[in-house]
């Protein structure tokens, strides 16, 4: 249960310890422990070492230079990555990962890949555009700055990826076989399980993160398998979503701007988010609930990824709901305005309101939506409505904390705007959720970690199940490490 470094044999990984000496199983908490990103999990067996999930650190600046950190074992020494699914807060540091010279396979379903192909290139793009600019202002330490890395690099590591179908054990690495099962959180997301050889050793399942049941395209998650030890993602933990009240807030939010003349800006996650947007909007115009108003989507990521939502609905792929299966395009009831070029995005600027602009990323952190809030939040007319999780330390954080004045493109913006927040529409199942969702276990887990939270959020779902289900729940320490026999 220490931090690690105690010198025992195959304990801290790279070391020069050899395969056979290593003291297994153990499971390692890189990331996501106490805090909502980075998510990265390693399981050592006997034989083979397994990394669940490999991603960015995001929001408070303290986390975000953990990205640059040496990565805690020598990636050479990693077997095999399961990716859950394609967030870059699970898949991110893959690229850097393969910088560092993991040769192995990284395991993820069909879509995942799909949307891996569109975030980790871009990634790579916004790392290089991020060294560029440092270089320019001359505000980094390094000289000259270095990105984490770049397009090439996330290219180079998508040829490491395995696409693996739903519900079929797949041998990962020697002795560890892994089973994916559906998630709901976004397409192809997966919950992991993985079974061990090593005698005594129950099966570890890894929640990734879960969706909710009413999600409107895809398939609510599958219940949770039999396991003794259980990764359980809390984001949510201790809150409960409003779809009902999210969906009026963000009915009445666009009334009053529509009536004011002025522009509502929905920052949004580009995978999925979008979607899910696109789809209450039509459904609340359809109802006269809100007036026809043109919809910019102004996010090539957001558009790229919906296309990848457009070919599973039409393909009828079974993470789709049944009822949207061969449709046309649910996403767009025609008049849809995609901005793809950078002209286009800022002619926006300039276009007759009352509008509404669609664009990522979701916690205002970076993106296109910057320029948008640069030029709408000082206009007492418009709106800005938050439909997702907004970690601490982002801007999107800041504006619902109440901030007069927020830093864009280095300069303060004064925030006249209405601030709405319409959180019922994030992707991440709440607490009752996660509850029903464990319901359906079999049997009680050995011992449940609640990761993936902020501290009071997972320590929230740890007395919530300590409560109903009397379960062992414990909130991992970052870098903790846990037997598994
Ligand atoms: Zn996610």
């Amino acid at each position: 249960m220490d931090r690690g470094h105690s010198g025992a044999p195959g304990q801290t990984g790279g070391g020069g310890s050899s395969e056979t000496d290593r003291l297994a199983p153990v499971l390692r908490f890189l990331g996501a422990a106490r805090t909502v990103t980075g998510s990265r999990f390693l399981v050592d067996t006997s034989r083979a070492r397994v990394l669940v999930d490999c991603g960015l650190f995001q929001g408070l600046k303290d986390l975000r230079l953990r990205n640059w950190e040496p990565f805690p074992v020598d990636a050479r020494s990693i077997h095999a990555v399961l990716l859950t699914h394609a967030h870059l807060d699970h898949s991110g540091y893959l690229p850097a990962l393969v910088k560092q010279g993991f040769a192995g396979s990284i395991f993820c379903t069909a879509n995942t890949l799909a949307l891996c192909r569109i975030l980790l290139p871009d990634s790579g793009r916004l790392q290089e555009e991020d060294a560029t600019y440092a270089n320019r202002k001359g505000f980094s330490k390094h000289v000259p700055a270095l990105p984490l890395y770049t397009e090439a690099d996330a290219e180079r590591a998508i040829g490491s990826f395995r696409a693996v179908p739903f519900d079929a054990a797949v041998e990962v690495a020697p002795g560890v076989r892994a089973t994916f099962t559906r998630a709901g959180h976004i397409l192809g997301s997966a919950s992991v399980r993985i079974a061990m050889e090593d005698r005594r050793v129950e099966d570890v399942l890894f929640s990734g993160d879960l969706g909710r049941p009413h999600h409107p395209v895809l398939l609510p998650p599958e219940p949770p398998g039999r396991c003794g030890t259980l990764l359980v993602e809390s984001t949510y933990g201790g809150r409960r979503h409003d779809e009902a009240t999210s969906e009026t807030v963000l009915a009445d939010a666009i009334v009053r701007t529509a009536e004011r003349g002025g522009a509502v800006v929905i920052p949004a996650f580009a995978v999925d988010r979008t979607e899910v947007l696109l789809l209450a909007l039509r459904r609340l115009e359809a109802a006269g609930r809100i007036p026809h108003l043109p919809v910019y989507v102004d996010s090539p990521m957001a558009l790229a990824s919906m296309r990848v939502y457009e070919r599973a609905v039409a393909v009828g792929d079974p993470e789709i709901r049944p009822e949207l299966r061969g449709q046309g395009n649910p996403f767009d009831p025609g008049d849809l305005i995609e901005v793809r070029d950078v002209a286009a995005s800022k002619a926006i600027h300039d276009a007759k309101l009352p509008l509404i602009i669609v664009s990522a990323s979701g916690m205002a952190t970076g993106g296109r939506v910057l320029h948008h809030l640069a030029r709408r939040l000082p206009d007492p007319r418009s709106a800005i409505v938050l439909v997702g999780y907004q970690a601490a330390g982002t801007r999107g954080r800041s504006l619902l904390e109440g901030a007069p004045a927020l830093k864009l493109l280095g300069r303060y913006v004064p925030v006249r705007a209405e601030i709405v927040d319409a959180g019922g529409f994030s992707v991440h199942a709440d607490e009752r959720e996660i509850l029903d969702w464990l319901a359906q276990a079999p049997a009680p887990p050995r011992v449940a970690f609640a990761i993936h939270g902020e501290p009071e959020a997972s320590a929230a779902l740890q007395r919530a199940l300590a409560r109903e289900r009397g379960w062992t729940v414990v909130v991992p320490r970052d870098g903790e490490r846990v037997q598994l026999d």
